[in-house]
């Protein structure tokens, strides 16, 4: 795959980068390593300000940004502007909270026979960051901020199609006042990761992404005995029960299968109705899916931009022929509209049967599939039974019900009444084929320290 910009939204390559070579590879390790030996020292208030710095950058920048990424891969102007805002926030929140997150754990002296024992989180080294096109900024910076903050150093090798938000990370923490070498990107093609991940001098390797990916970085790290987060895809389940307000979850319902132009691994992907309210469910999910504006993602008055590339824009076409094939009827969209770029409109299939590709792949992009459950265990035996465990969604106001699906979701996350969402106050991450490990909150932070057990003697 070329590294470069190509503008989804007519198809032009407006950039062109040329790949580093190994002997830049070699030189941006060298740095890391001997950064990391003055960088581990620094204090967390240092840390801190140069953090809070790399966020204030974010705010009064936020429009050329915004641009940048919107140029890169697709997403509406809006919506790019609202991704760069909330990573100004997570710098701000993990310079605040590192400190206390990775604070001292003192331990019981007496039983272990010592004078004083405690454990401390101390930083691992350079950690390689394997980043998707997605959300270009705060996949990156959801890595980044904890990270940094522990006092690891990063390296980023980005999706190749936004070279430019990958060369605008490093300068923004350059910029920001973190020591040279602090935060490095690479611009290499994705078979020249494993040699990456086998350097000495790289102690720790986290990608987010699909699955045979996640595999393949997670099986070589694994060889050389190295720790490794995976954030992986997800095909997250929308349950909608009698007693949910109908309105609110068909609205929230279209939001949450079309944000980032449908291409986002926490999107509500499958949605299950009950029975009863199943025709009014579909009725309201239809006309809030076919009222959403699909057009220049610069434009103010755009829903859906377009998909981020061509490849995109073929796999929804390939998973919506193959269902309709097999007999699946589509309620709305379906269709790529005339005229250039990666367009795809919001699209919602029902009559899926298990043999339909859609049935058990995760669709990347704007399109839902919508089942009919006569009962709760029948939704949850539904929800459940995918390879993927990242979000979930239950629309209940029954306690009881609420408590079911709390229990028995198989995901990382269940959001009752809402869309699942990521905040800095609560981990982020998936179970089964969507990963493993944590992002975000004290648990993001410690992923990549080391939990040092210190026994002192009389
Ligand atoms: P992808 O093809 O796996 O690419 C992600 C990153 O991995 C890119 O930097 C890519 O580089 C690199 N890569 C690809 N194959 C690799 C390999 N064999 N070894 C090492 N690196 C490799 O994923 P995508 O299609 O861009 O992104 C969509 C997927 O990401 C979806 O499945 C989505 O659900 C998932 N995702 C998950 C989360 C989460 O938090 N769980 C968040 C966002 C997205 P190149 O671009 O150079 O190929």
């Amino acid at each position: 795959m070329p590294i470069a910009t190509i503008n989804p939204a007519n198809g032009k390559t407006e950039q062109t980068f040329e790949e580093i070579s190994d002997q830049e590879v070699e030189r941006i390790l060298a740095r890391a390593a001997d950064t990391f030996r003055s960088y581990r020292t620094t204090s967390f208030a240092e840390r801190g300000a140069w953090m809070v710095r790399a966020g204030e950058i974010l705010e009064d920048e936020v429009d050329r940004i915004a641009a940048m990424m919107t140029t890169e891969m697709g997403k509406t102007l809006a919506a790019a502007k609202a991704e760069v805002l909330k990573c100004a926030k997570a710098c701000r929140y993990f310079a605040e909270h590192a400190e206390a997150f990775l604070v001292d754990e003192p331990a019981d002296a007496d039983a272990v026979g010592a004078m004083s024992a405690r454990s401390r989180w101390q930083p691992l080294g350079p950690v390689l960051a394997v980043m998707p096109w997605n959300f270009p900024l705060w996949q990156a910076m959801r890595f980044a901020a904890p990270a940094l903050m522990a006092g690891n150093v990063g390296l980023l090798k980005h999706a190749s199609n936004v070279p430019q938000t990958a060369v605008f990370m490093q300068e923004l923490f350059d910029r920001a006042g973190f020591p040279e070498g602090t935060f490095q990107t690479l611009l290499i093609s994705a078979s020249r990761v494993e040699a990456v991940i086998r350097d000495d001098r790289v102690v720790a390797v986290t990608l987010t992404g699909s699955g045979p990916a996640g595999s393949s970085v997670a099986s070589i790290a694994g060889d050389v005995v190295k720790k490794s987060v995976l954030e992986l895809g997800g095909s997250d389940p929308f349950v909608v029960m009698p007693s949910a307000d109908l309105a609110r979850a068909a609205a929230v319902a279209t939001t949450a299968r079309c944000l980032n132009n449908g291409q986002s691994c926490i999107a509500a992907k499958r949605f299950i109705a009950h029975v009863d309210v199943a025709d009014e469910f579909e009725r309201r999910f239809v006309e809030h899916m076919s009222a959403q504006r699909l057009g220049d993602p610069m434009d103010a008055t755009t829903d859906i931009g377009p998909l981020a590339s061509a490849q995109q824009q073929q796999d929804m076409v390939d998973l919506v022929a193959d269902a309709v094939s097999k007999g699946a009827t589509v309620l709305c969209g379906g269709e790529v509209p005339e005229g250039p770029g990666y367009y795809y409109p919001p699209t919602v299939l029902t009559g899926i049967t298990p043999e339909m590709r859609i049935h058990t792949e995760e669709a990347f992009g704007p399109v839902a599939t919508l089942y009919r459950v006569a009962d709760i265990d029948a939704a949850i035996e539904l929800a459940n039974a995918t390879e993927f465990g990242l979000g979930s969604n239950a629309w209940t106001q029954d306690p009881v019900e609420q408590a079911r699906f709390e229990a028995d979701l198989e995901a990382g996350m269940v959001f009752i009444n809402g869309n699942t969402t990521s905040f800095n106050e609560l981990p982020f991450g998936g179970i089964k084929s969507s990963g493993y490990g944590r992002e975000l909150t004290a648990h993001g932070i410690r992923e990549f320290c080391n939990l040092k057990s210190v026994w002192i003697g009389p």
